[in-house]
C-alpha cells in the first residue's frame, strides 16, 4: 500500500510538472521553474566571471565579435518567438556574452541568456559563422530549456525534495547538479551529459537561430568535423564530453541545412 501510495504520488506530480516545450512540441519534465533557475544562473554567472579573466571588450577584436555574434543570435530568437506568439517562453531573458581567457575548447549559456565563450574554442569556430553555429548551439540548449529538463531529472533520480527555492536551502547536492549541468566549473561531483535527443534538437535549432542571425549553417558541417578531429588527439575537449560528434550527428546537421538555408539572409559584418 505505502509503495502504491509513493507511485501515485510521484506519479501525480509527473503529471503536472511536465510542460509541453512550445516550440519543439515535445513534453519535458519541469519541476524547477524557469525563474528559480535564471535567478541561480545569475549568480553562479558573476560568481564565474570574477573567479575568471574575462577580455574585456574594448579594443579586443575576438571579444568584441563574441559580443556581436551572440547580440545577433539573441535578437533572431527573440524577433522569431515574438512572431510565433512565444516571447513568454523567453520570459526574464537579460542576455550578456562573455570572452573568458582560457585553453579550453568551450562555451555555455545558462538560463537567462548568460553565456560564456572560452578563447580555447576561438582556433577551432576559426571565423564568426563558425562561432554562431557554436552559440545556435549552446543559445537553443538554454531556450529550449534543456537544463531545467536536465535538472528535474537528476533532482527526481537523486530524490531530491523539491518545493519552495531549492537553492535558498543551502542543498549542496542541488548545486551540483546545477553546476555541472550549466557550468563546467571545478569541483564537480556528478557528470551529467546532455541526451542524444537534446543534442539533436540544440544542433537542429541551433542551425536555424544562426541562420537568422545572417550566418551560413552550411559552417556547421566543417566545424563541428574539426571539433571531432580534435577528439581523435589525446585531449577530449571540455565541449565534446557533453556533445560527443560521430558521423550519425554530422548526417543528421546535412539533412536539416535545407530547411536551415530557408532562413539564411547573409549579413555583412
Ligand atoms: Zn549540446
Amino acid at each position: 500500500m505505502k509503495k502504491l501510495f509513493a507511485l501515485l504520488i510521484s506519479t501525480s506530480i509527473l503529471f503536472t510538472a511536465c510542460t509541453t516545450n512550445k516550440i519543439t512540441g515535445r513534453s519535458q519534465l519541469s519541476l524547477v521553474p524557469e525563474s528559480t533557475l535564471q535567478q541561480e544562473a545569475v549568480s553562479q554567472y558573476q560568481t564565474f566571471l570574477t573567479q575568471n579573466k574575462v577580455v574585456s571588450s574594448t579594443n579586443n577584436k575576438d571579444a568584441e565579435m563574441v559580443k556581436r555574434v551572440g547580440s545577433r543570435i539573441a535578437n533572431a530568437i527573440t524577433k522569431y518567438y515574438t512572431e510565433q506568439g512565444m516571447a513568454d517562453q523567453l520570459a526574464g531573458y537579460k542576455w550578456e556574452f562573455n570572452l573568458v581567457q582560457s585553453n579550453e575548447v568551450n562555451a555555455w549559456c545558462m538560463p537567462g541568456g548568460k553565456v560564456v565563450v572560452y578563447t580555447g574554442l576561438l582556433p577551432i569556430t576559426q571565423n564568426e559563422a563558425g562561432l554562431a553555429i557554436v552559440l545556435g548551439h549552446e543559445i537553443s540548449h538554454a531556450v529550449l530549456h534543456h537544463g531545467q529538463e536536465r535538472m528535474s531529472q537528476a533532482l527526481l533520480a537523486q530524490g531530491v525534495q523539491i518545493g519552495g527555492n531549492i537553492f535558498t536551502s543551502g542543498n549542496a547536492q542541488v548545486n551540483n547538479i546545477f553546476n555541472s549541468i550549466y557550468a563546467p566549473t571545478a569541483q564537480v561531483g556528478v557528470l551529467l551529459p546532455n541526451s542524444r535527443k537534446q543534442e539533436l534538437e540544440a544542433d537542429h535549432y541551433g542551425l536555424i537561430f544562426a541562420a537568422m542571425a545572417g550566418y551560413n549553417p552550411n559552417e556547421a558541417v566543417g566545424l563541428w568535423e574539426r571539433m571531432a578531429k580534435l577528439n581523435s588527439g589525446n585531449q577530449t575537449p571540455e565541449i565534446l564530453s557533453d556533445h560527443p560528434v560521430d558521423s550519425k550527428r554530422i548526417a543528421a546537421i546535412k539533412k536539416e541545412m535545407p530547411e536551415a538555408l530557408k532562413y539564411y539572409k547573409p549579413v555583412n559584418s
